[in-house]
């Protein structure tokens, strides 16, 4: 699944590229996609970015992001004309269609030569060419390699290189996950060393927080954070109501789950969303405990070992009964997690 070469001839030819990712977009999604079109545009091909839903404004600094189209239902026609036009739709940060939503069935159906770039386990086969490894920290990380294979690492620029150290600094966890490989750290100190300002890129995307998120938050850990020691597993719920009162908008709830995380002992942690149309999830483990089963055995669900989502079409307190059923099965494995 490594068509770096047949990438590169294709590429040899000015295309009409679309490039999309997954919905809610986060950095990883967003700075390889508009790292990667930063790339496409240099090299003299046509590139437009389209997203599935909108994403946070913490993102839009992103060089590029003027120029997203983020799917609603009243760009419908013009989206459907881009996915016309393509001659080539690039696939970032997610691997199966039904992770972007209305964009799904476009992209099938498009003509264009599909091309998939990504890191997340069990990949749909809808792409035509992929360049895929479940052991990369971030896409990001495939598309600098990408571009360096082909050659052309002098035209990675600091827009590009911000894009692209913004999803590597965000999916590591700041560096500090698992994945966090010498490679990783080599790939981010070529792009410390074109001069980026590494410090506004981690103030920008860490701290610049709406004053209506923090105040979620604060109620979030006051009052919704549950702890369960005899499962070492913490989590949260949220309702449609409450993401209502705090004036909640897409992105707010990002990054909540790690509190539940974080709390001593724990070693899986959850987050319940009612999300209106269906109750999202996201899960979070450590070490060797895998939430990506959880995901996909009980909530439609999938991603990786210790990060994962799923959904559910129950109600929220359904839903949380269900996840609470399912973890006496769990019981041992998470006990003996460390
Ligand atoms: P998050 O909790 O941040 O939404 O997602 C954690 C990880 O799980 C991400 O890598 C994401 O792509 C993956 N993920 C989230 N939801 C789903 C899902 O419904 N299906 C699959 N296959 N992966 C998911
Ligand atoms: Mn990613």
């Amino acid at each position: 699944m490594q068509d770096i070469e047949a990438i590169g001839d294709l590429l040899k030819q000015p295309q009409t590229v679309l490039i999309t990712t997954h919905q809610n977009p986060d950095a990883d999604a967003m700075g390889s996609s508009l790292g990667l079109a930063g790339y496409l545009k240099k090299k003299g091909h046509r590139v437009t970015v389209v997203t599935p839903t909108d994403y946070p404004t913490g993102l839009h600094w992103l060089s590029g992001n003027d120029e997203v189209v983020a799917f609603e239902e009243k760009v419908r026609v013009q989206v459907s004309q881009l996915m016309e036009e393509a001659s080539v739709i690039f696939c970032l940060d997610f691997s199966s269609l039904d992770r972007i939503r209305d964009l799904g069935p476009m992209v099938r159906q498009a003509r264009a030569t599909k091309i998939l770039i990504d890191h997340h386990l069990e990949p749909e086969a809808f792409a035509d060419l992929a360049y895929w490894d479940p052991s990369a920290a971030a896409t990001t990380q495939l598309v600098f390699y990408l571009i360096n294979r082909l050659g052309d690492k002098d035209l990675i620029d600091i827009p590009i290189a911000e894009c692209l150290y913004a999803g590597l600094m965000t999916d590591t966890g700041s560096f500090r996950h698992p994945s966090t490989t010498g490679d990783v750290h080599r790939m981010a100190a070529d792009l410390v060393d074109l001069h980026i300002d590494v410090s506004s890129i981690h103030r920008r995307i860490f701290d610049n927080t709406s004053l209506d998120k923090l105040r979620l938050l604060g109620y979030v850990l006051n009052e919704k954070l549950k702890v369960r020691p005899e499962y070492k597993f913490a989590y949260i719920t949220l309702t449609a109501d409450e993401l209502k009162r705090f004036r909640s908008k897409t992105g707010d709830t990002e990054g909540m789950v790690n509190y539940a995380l974080s709390v001593e002992g724990v070693v899986m942690a959850a987050i319940l969303i009612d999300r209106g149309e269906e109750i999202r999830m996201s899960f979070r483990s450590i070490g060797e405990f895998s939430v990506r089963e959880l995901a996909s055995t009980h909530f439609n669900g999938g991603g990786h070992r210790n990060a994962a989502g799923g959904r559910s079409s129950l109600s929220l307190e359904e839903t949380e009964q269900h996840l609470l059923a399912v973890l006496p099965q769990y019981q041992q494995q998470l006990l003996e997690t460390v």
